[in-house]
């Protein structure tokens, strides 16, 4: 392949590649995605509930644009239980107001469609292409990527490789000093095909709208012994099949099941009130995943000169009190496409001070709000000042690991940017992950 030039090339085409380069392509910027996968989404196995507040907003798809993808269902009613193989306790509440902007998807139905429309406001992407480096010039700025094709020229990088996140540790931008770190979660889904008359029948919905349960699986005997699962499991229903999951940390699945995560799903499946759900139906699709899951203690090196890095490569998303790491994502794209565009509009520098100052603070400040919009929410947390805000996500994430029996955090002092310019960039804060409520 001879060299090409970009302005901007975007690796991966997840929620958080193709929101920025919908945005940067509507505004008339050359723009490359490069997609390992035959087709974006191929090799995608997330859940999943699609958190579209940004794809939404205008310069990116607009509302309409959205109600029209490929979705599966809106979903309408959310469930929350506790099960320990026995007993299981929780509710399910269903309001579709509240869970406006959640869509189940399949994602590589999800992925393919949004990367088609991508394409038809004037973006590139070329699939089964590989990055497998960044390029540098003589004084390590980013001046592009390496590929199995050869090399690919750009003004700036946005590295949206998503959870696997092997080139943010490839080039070095790993910045925590925990030998165990990045920690990451097994996330584990089958697909299981019944009749969508079932759907609505089984979970009480009215035509073509979905459920989401979240499923707390704490303390299970198995094989007439007590084990720590400490997993999250979820069961999703689609257009005429129910996607059927677990999420656990990497080290509960070597421990209890050996690593075997057909094992376990298998054990999953066959639980009483699982198998009540899934009338045990058909299995058409089956696979596994890892996700980052270290959070905000452990955050890669979000920018540089060149280069910045966005979606679940980062490690950014909620998983409490239901997954939501397309949301983030989508969010992460949005702003880097905002931060081009900015800087392109004065400059040709895409330095890393300016990376700094148009997209990681502004991140580093959505990010707290998207965290304090749960808890308050949830726990009736209310905002304060920018300073105070900062150890409730701390608090969060202290949660959240206490339930997946990840260590506790440690209460970091980071400088959070609250100045009244910060806020006002944050375009997603007021109307971002709407279905947190
Ligand atoms: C079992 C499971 C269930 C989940 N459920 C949910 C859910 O219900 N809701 C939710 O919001 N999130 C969920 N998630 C998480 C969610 O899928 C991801 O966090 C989200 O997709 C992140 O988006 P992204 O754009 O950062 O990365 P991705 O969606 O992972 O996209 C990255 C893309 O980059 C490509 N790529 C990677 N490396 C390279 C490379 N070197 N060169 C070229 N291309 C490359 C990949 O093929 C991929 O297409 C779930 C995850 C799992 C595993």
């Amino acid at each position: 392949m001879a060299s090409w030039k970009y302005d901007v090339v975007i690796v991966g085409a997840g929620p958080a590649g193709i929101t920025a380069a919908i945005a940067l392509a509507k505004a008339d910027v050359p723009v490359l995605v490069i997609e390992a996968g035959v087709f974006p989404g191929a090799e995608n196995w997330s859940g999943a509930v699609y958190f579209t507040e940004n794809l939404a907003q205008p310069d990116v798809l607009g509302e309409e644009a959205v109600r029209n993808s490929a979705y599966e269902r809106p979903v309408t009613k959310r469930g929350f239980y506790i099960y320990n193989g026995h007993s299981l306790v929780g509710l399910s509440y269903r309001n579709p107001a509240t869970f406006a902007n959640c869509y189940t998807v399949l994602r590589p139905t999800y992925d393919h469609y949004l990367a088609e429309l991508a394409k038809s406001f004037g973006a590139h992407i070329l699939t089964e292409t590989t990055v497998d480096g960044l390029l540098r010039d003589e004084n390590n700025h980013i001046i592009g990527v390496h590929t199995d094709r050869g090399s690919i020229y750009a003004d700036v990088v946005f590295l949206a490789e998503g959870d696997a996140s092997q080139l943010v540790s490839k080039e070095g931008y790993e910045r925590t000093i925990d030998p165990g770190a990045p920690h990451f979660l097994q996330g584990i889904k089958e697909v299981i095909e019944v009749d969508p008359d079932y759907i609505e029948h089984t979970f009480a919905l009215p035509k073509g709208e979905a459920a989401a349960f979240e499923i707390l699986l704490r303390n299970g005997s198995i094989h007439n012994r007590t084990a720590n699962l400490n997993m999250g499991g979820f069961l999703y229903t689609n257009k005429s099949s129910i996607s059927l999951g677990l999420v656990l940390p990497l080290d509960n699945l070597s421990k209890e099941f050996g690593g075997d995560h057909n094992r376990l799903m298998e054990w999953f499946k066959g639980l009483t009130e699982v198998k009540r759900w899934t009338n045990n139906s058909r299995s058409t699709a089956y696979g596994a995943k890892i996700i980052r899951g270290g959070g905000f203690r452990e955050l890669p090196q979000l920018v540089d000169n060149g280069l910045a890095i966005g979606g679940a490569a980062t490690g950014i998303g909620l998983d409490f009190p239901y997954p939501n790491f397309t949301g983030p994502a989508t969010a992460m794209g949005h702003l880097f496409a905002h931060a081009i565009l900015e800087i392109r509009a004065t400059s040709t520098s895409f330095s890393r001070a300016r990376l700094e100052e148009l997209y990681e603070r502004p991140l580093h400040v959505a990010h707290v709000a998207i965290a304090i919009h749960v808890l308050a929410v949830n726990v009736r947390y209310h905002r304060q000042n920018g300073r105070k805000l900062e150890k409730r996500p701390i608090a969060f994430v202290g949660l959240r690991n206490q339930i997946l029996g990840f260590p506790q955090p440690r209460v970091r002092s980071h400088r959070i940017h609250s100045s009244a310019d910060d806020h006002s960039r944050i375009k997603p804060t007021a109307r971002e992950n709407r279905c947190n409520h």
